[in-house]
């Protein structure tokens, strides 16, 4: 059995968004970096603190991959960068990422996990550099081999294709349209409705409480 891990860092004191000003880059064009830094929007560490955090590929109940998608807001982008660190190479100074990659990479993410065309997701995941590094690690029962991710944007596509090939649905939820993942490996029914019993309850409610009034 092989494993695959991510070892990656985030941003402990938190993130926020700068703009800088001038046009930002293009949400597609994934590729081009700004290096001088004087334009467009960027998400930043707040401080220079780091904290390396390790993860392993066990099941598909709580993925990156669900969590970044559903950060729909710029405050829950920057709480997602930094419990998890960003998608993409590292940099040394406090410019983590420019705003339009996340958003962009975002949606190709969404695209990745509704594929039904092998063809289509391979091409759509190999431009995110889909590399990875064979480790023997420690483990509960002696040596274990992984798969070390090459980033946190390959350990999510990672999910998307093990989503896939596990025959995992995406699905919004009814009430707070959040994005989620139901089916095998998941621990939701396959014909769930909502992302979490909060919104089963909270949909419940707002249901008795529109009948009372009627
Ligand atoms: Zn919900």
């Amino acid at each position: 059995m092989f494993g695959v891990q991510l070892k990656w860092s985030r941003y402990p004191d938190g993130v926020e968004v700068v703009d800088l000003g001038g046009p930002s880059i293009p949400l597609d064009a994934m590729e081009i970096e700004n290096p001088l830094k004087t334009k467009g929007k960027w998400f930043c560490a707040k401080t220079a603190t780091r904290e390396v955090y390790q993860l392993t590929l066990a099941d598909l109940e709580d993925t990156l991959l669900i969590k970044f998608i559903n950060a729909r807001t710029d405050n829950q982008r920057c709480s997602f960068i930094a419990r998890y660190g960003i998608p993409g190479f590292r940099e040394d100074d406090h410019f983590l990422i420019q705003y339009g990659r996340v958003i962009g990479f975002q949606s190709r993410l969404l695209e990745l996990l509704e594929s039904t065309d092998i063809d289509a997701f391979n091409n759509n995941w190999h431009p995110t550099g889909n590399t990875y590094k064979a480790y023997l690690v420690r483990g509960e029962r002696g040596p274990e081999f992984v798969f070390r991710a090459a980033g946190l944007d390959n350990y999510m596509c990672t999910e998307a294709a093990f989503s896939i090939t596990n025959g995992a649905e995406l699905f919004r939820c009814n009430h707070c349209d959040d994005a989620f993942l139901t089916g095998p490996l998941t621990w939701r029914r396959s014909h769930a409705k909502y992302c979490s019993d909060r919104c089963r309850v909270a949909a419940m409610r707002l249901r008795n409480k529109s009948q009372e009034k009627a």
